[in-house]
């Protein structure tokens, strides 16, 4: 952005926080200052883990907005600052295309003073999330290779379920991980460990990168203002399903419209995606393949 506009935009030079212990802030931070000169910082202490765990030792509660909300006020009520981020992300196989695995990452952007909130979200197929079961770490050499180890941390408990001290995070290391999945195999019914990809940003380079695609989505979001009362944060708040079938014209479940909006005012703008799709494919028409 020109330095002239960026230096008058409302951010610029304000100072938000992020809430995270795992490292976040090394995605998120650079893309935002350079969007709208907003200043991070990270509270130390955090605990953002009671929210929930990747692991599943606790589990999290509510919708991904909800939690991220819940986590943005955590760092917000820390810091004493009325401007507060917090990210969420969930893997698991991909919506449409099952048998491929996904990265959902939300973006959480809030401001008190303003009385907004802006949320971006974003689903990757770039990610290294998977799981395996064995009895000896070294069964896993290709797997591993896969998963990106040990760039890319691990976290292996007993495959029978979840045990008091048997849950191990953040494996970086052969001898570690060797050592971590003879106990778990050891103390499991079936006698094999449960080894999967550590997804926490600081364990996971690939997921870090989404994170940080998403920061500078949420970066243009921010330096984008209403067309009508200037507030930062103009854009997509909802879709009009209906995308014409491709052969018989038919409104299916795909996106037809987007709507895009402020986060303050009422002011709502339809209009055609912004990918240029025009049209669903024969495919997911319940008409022409029922
Ligand atoms: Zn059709
Ligand atoms: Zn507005």
């Amino acid at each position: 952005m020109d330095q002239d506009i960026l230096k008058a935009h409302p951010y610029h030079g304000k100072d938000a926080v992020l809430s995270t212990k795992h490292g976040k802030e090394r995605a998120v931070a650079p893309p935002l200052m350079e969007a709208v000169g907003i200043r991070l910082c990270v509270p130390h202490n955090l605990d953002t883990d009671a929210l929930g765990t990747f692991t599943g030792d606790i589990p999290r509660v509510g919708t991904v907005l909800e939690v991220a909300l819940r986590k943005a006020r955590l760092g917000m009520a820390a810091t004493g600052l009325p401007i507060g981020l917090a990210s969420e992300g969930s893997f698991g196989p991909h919506p449409a295309v099952g048998w491929m695995p996904a990265d959902a990452e939300t973006l959480l952007f809030v401001d008190d003073e303003m009385g907004i909130q802006v949320s971006e979200s974003i689903l990757s197929q770039t990610t290294n999330f998977a799981y395996e079961t064995c009895v000896d770490a070294d069964e896993l050499d290709q797997w591993l290779h896969k998963v990106h180890f040990p760039s890319h941390g691990l976290f292996v408990r007993p495959n029978s379920g979840l045990q008091p001290n048997l849950l191990f995070k953040g494996l970086t290391s052969r001898m570690a991980l060797r050592e971590a999945v003879k106990r778990c195999a050891q103390a499991s019914a079936d006698g094999s460990a449960h080894v999967e990809t550590d997804m926490r940003a600081h364990m996971n380079p690939t997921r870090l990168q989404v994170i940080a695609e998403l920061a500078q989505r949420l970066g243009r979001r921010l330096a984008t203002p209403c067309p009508e009362c200037g507030t930062p944060g103009w854009g997509l708040v909802g879709v009009v399903p209906g995308l014409p079938c491709e052969l018989c014209g038919l409104p299916t479940d795909g996106v037809r419209e987007e709507i895009h909006g402020c986060p303050r005012c009422p002011l709502r703008q339809q209009r055609p995606r912004s990918d240029g799709k025009r049209a669903a494919y024969a495919g997911d028409c319940k008409w022409c393949n029922p």
